[in-house]
């Protein structure tokens, strides 16, 4: 079987600095041989991700897109674009997530509704509208993956908001793997153990967390950024062709400890 990318374009959404769950996709994409699309929420974004695609080695070929998710237009925009620009996408990685860092701490039970909207708005419904625009695009069929993490199985202390948004991310997954699948197109889900990042810092006592995987998680370890991003290789790659609707664990092994 041919694992090369080669020929093949995807979009990275999500790129925010180095240390992005979404930076490590794209390098094992681009070492696999894709063509990248990067999107970003606002300028602000722009320049990093430019900056980082530029050391990127060998053929490149990168594309950028502003496109905050929030905004249905930006989106459809956004997609149309990309459609004119290369006309066929062959996957879409989704690494968007957003909570009040001030509910990422204490109890749940205070969570305001607006903060409440703002989580599953940014970080699950974001999913779906992604999915519907970039589904033209997808013509020879697809894969698209998000990002989750086990605070939306199970209760992890702070992680609050952020963990009933990734529940009902996780039920959005599967419920466009069943539409899309007869389009040839997989959806499927990475939970990606603890991993310092922009957003990892929101979350209250984020270094006991990552204690506790070094204690008690089988490989005892953290997981990197690079085996996420190979994770998803995988799912963008024909050997993964008969999976969709899935959850898979990237995160030393730490999901199958029951306490
Ligand atoms: P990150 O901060 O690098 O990435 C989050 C991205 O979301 C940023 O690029 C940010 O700009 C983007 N974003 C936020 N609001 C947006 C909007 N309105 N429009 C467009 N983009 C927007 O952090 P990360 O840890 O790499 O997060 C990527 C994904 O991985 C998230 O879904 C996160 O929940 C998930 N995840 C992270 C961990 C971890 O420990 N870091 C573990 C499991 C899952």
């Amino acid at each position: 079987m041919n694992l090369s990318l080669e020929g093949r374009t995807y979009v990275v959404m999500g790129v925010a600095n180095k240390r992005s769950i979404a930076w490590g996709i794209a390098r094992s994409l681009h070492e696999a041989g894709a063509r990248l699309i990067f999107t970003y929420a606002s300028e602000r974004f722009g320049k990093a991700v430019r900056e980082l695609a530029d050391t990127l080695e060998g053929e490149n070929n990168s594309l950028f897109y502003e496109c905050d998710v929030t905004n249905d237009e930006a989106i459809i925009q956004t997609f149309e674009n990309i459609q004119n620009d290369v006309g066929v996408i062959h996957g879409l990685a989704h690494c968007i997530a957003f909570a009040n860092r001030d509910e990422l701490k204490d109890e749940f039970l205070n969570t305001s509704r607006d903060g409440f909207l703002t989580a599953h708005n940014i970080s699950s419904y974001s999913l779906t509208a992604v999915a519907r625009a970039a589904k033209p695009l997808m013509s020879e069929g697809g894969s698209i993956i998000t990002m989750t993490y086990l605070g939306g199985e199970q209760v992890v202390q702070n992680y609050n908001v952020m963990g009933v948004a990734k529940a009902s991310l996780d039920a959005s997954m599967k419920y466009l793997a069943n539409d899309l699948g007869k389009h040839n197109i997989r959806v499927n889900a990475i939970s990606a153990g603890p991993i310092r990042t922009l957003s990892a810092k929101g979350v209250g006592d984020f270094n006991q967390i990552l204690q506790e995987i070094e204690e008690r998680a089988p490989l005892r370890r953290p997981v990197t950024q690079e085996e996420v991003g190979d994770t998803a290789y995988y799912l963008m790659s024909d050997l993964s062709r008969g999976v969709t609707g899935e959850v898979i664990h990237v995160d030393s092994g730490f999901n199958i400890i029951g306490y």
